[in-house]
């Protein structure tokens, strides 16, 4: 839902080795998942604010708007096994926790 106005100046991809999580009903989940195409943009502050950057939700019927609420995760890969690491999305100081079907435990890098 649009909540105020604003000015897109610029958009751009999600960088590779990221994903967005989304915030539904108080958790979140990999938006990869969703249907919903994420990228970057950038909001003109028009003065009143410094330009800043956020999450830009199309959803499948191309509906566009910002998703303040959702998260950008680095994606990380297991330094035993080299998959892809599962991730959950916790509220809080570390909010990403990795985990690996091998159980290693990750290294950060
Ligand atoms: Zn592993």
């Amino acid at each position: 839902m649009r909540s105020e106005f604003y000015k897109i100046k610029s958009i751009a991809n999600i960088p590779k080795r990221y994903t967005v999580f989304c915030l539904v009903e108080d958790e979140y989940s990999d938006a990869a998942d969703s249907g919903w195409v994420y990228m970057l943009a950038l909001i003109d502050g028009e003065g009143e604010r410094d330009d800043y950057i956020a999450l830009y939700g199309i959803d499948q019927f191309g509906g566009g708007d910002v998703e303040a609420a959702d998260r950008l995760v680095k994606l990380k890969y297991c330094s035993k096994c080299g998959k892809q690491m599962g991730m959950k999305y916790k509220v809080g100081i570390d909010p990403v926790e990795y985990f690996c079907e091998c159980k290693d435990i990750p290294r950060d890098y």
